[in-house]
């Protein structure tokens, strides 16, 4: 057993606590969180730290088998520019690529991250992820935009799909984007979806040019595409935003993670929440700022009282695997934002968004959700600052 205490605790599910104590067993499990009235008297048992206890991190959004990636593009002109590059600069699958792989894992629990949701295409990081103290709910990702190989994508999927069943981690098939599915693949991926009732996530309104193709079928996706051969026909214009065209293909009723949201408008939230009952919007910033030189407007996002959790997406594009690190560029470009806030995207919200609230997201008697230091904060204000680092304390 062991009593751990701060400047600062933040419970994220409680309000933060001055001095207070942390008593949490060998296992990991919160016995009991005290509140000292912000003095701390008895010190003689007590690991003291300068800095502010929160709860392990949760990134809702990586692709850890895309880690060989890394250092491979620095900068892009946009999403379609990235994928045409990604496409041109892409590598033979290195012989090494489990220990890449393995690496990438430790990098994530070094980072204080405890469970991720992460996309797959295919099933390199099964075994790492099986063995691995992080908790991992695999999203198998299905794309392609013209039916014709709707059979053939899909029957992979479920074969990776009963392979994570086997190997007991859960999982889900979830389309890639709105512009990179067809139909009858997004079909096949509902049927499913309402089957087995898992979570579902998609990466949504990445680019302009996303919205543009479902507008007027016009646009850098659609010329992306069909210079590497897709056939778009399939994708007809809609008139509205790619997240209004696709949105009845998603499950009503499981949590949904809408990832990236850079040009999402405030009607598009108004149309998801029409529709959906439970979604999380999950914000990838260094990511975006490699990719699209540009973060989803959190302003508007915030005035809407909605659930944000926190990714890294990939090392194809960042260079670190860190939720602080994403936090810090927020607090950066958002300065007004409170840390209590975005400490609860980076925790509770993303285990509420992966449907392991009852063990991980907030410091609570009964929970075992991983204790992190985080120092060099500016107590003054509150705020992270350029020198905040994170530590693994359980
Ligand atoms: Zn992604």
């Amino acid at each position: 057993m062991r009593k751990i205490s701060a400047s600062y605790i933040f419970p994220i599910s409680s309000k933060p606590l001055k001095h207070g104590i942390i008593v949490v067993s060998d296992k990991g499990e919160i016995l009991d969180i005290i509140d000292t009235n912000g003095e701390l008297r008895e010190t003689g048992s007590i690991e003291y730290y300068n800095g502010i206890l929160v709860p392990g991190f949760v990134n809702a959004h990586c692709h850890l088998e895309l880690s060989y990636m890394k250092g491979l593009i620095d900068k892009a002109d946009g999403l379609p520019d990235f994928l045409w590059q990604l496409s041109q600069k892409r590598r033979a699958l290195p012989g090494n690529i489990n220990e890449i792989i393995k690496s990438a894992d430790d990098e994530l629990k070094f980072e204080g991250i405890v469970a991720v949701g992460d996309i797959s295409n295919d099933d390199y990081s099964f075994e790492i992820k099986k063995n691995s103290l992080i908790y991992y709910h695999t999203f198998v990702e299905v794309y392609w935009p013209s039916s014709n190989r709707a059979n053939e994508v899909f029957s992979k999927a479920e074969r990776l799909f009963r392979n994570l069943e086997d190997l007991n981690l859960p999982a889900s098939i979830v389309p890639h984007t709105p512009y990179s599915v067809s139909p009858v693949l997004f079909e096949m991926v509902n049927r499913h979806a309402n089957k087995h009732k898992k979570i579902f996530s998609i990466h949504n309104q990445e680019t302009k040019s996303e919205n543009e193709l479902f507008k007027k079928h016009s646009g850098a996706v659609c010329d992306l595409f069909e210079k590497i051969g897709a056939d778009m026909s399939e994708i007809k214009a809609t008139g509205l935003s790619s997240l209004q065209s696709v949105i009845d293909y998603f499950p009503t009723y499981q949590n949904i993670l809408l990832i990236h949201n850079i040009y999402t408008e405030q009607n598009d939230i108004d149309f998801a929440k029409s529709r959906l009952k439970k979604i999380y919007w999950v914000l990838c910033p260094n990511s975006n700022l490699i990719i699209e030189n540009r973060l989803p407007d959190l302003n508007m996002l915030v005035q809407n009282n909605l659930d944000m959790a926190i990714g890294t997406d990939s090392y194809s594009s960042n260079t670190k695997l860190s939720i602080l690190e994403e936090i810090k560029t927020i607090s950066n470009h958002y300065p007004l934002l409170p840390l209590e806030m975005l400490l609860k995207w980076a925790t509770l919200n993303g285990a509420k968004a992966l449907d392991i609230e009852n063990k991980f997201g907030s410091l609570k008697k009964g929970k075992q959700p991983g204790i992190n230091l985080i120092t060099n904060i500016d107590f003054e204000n509150m705020k992270l600052t350029k020198e905040s680092k994170v530590k693994k304390l359980v």
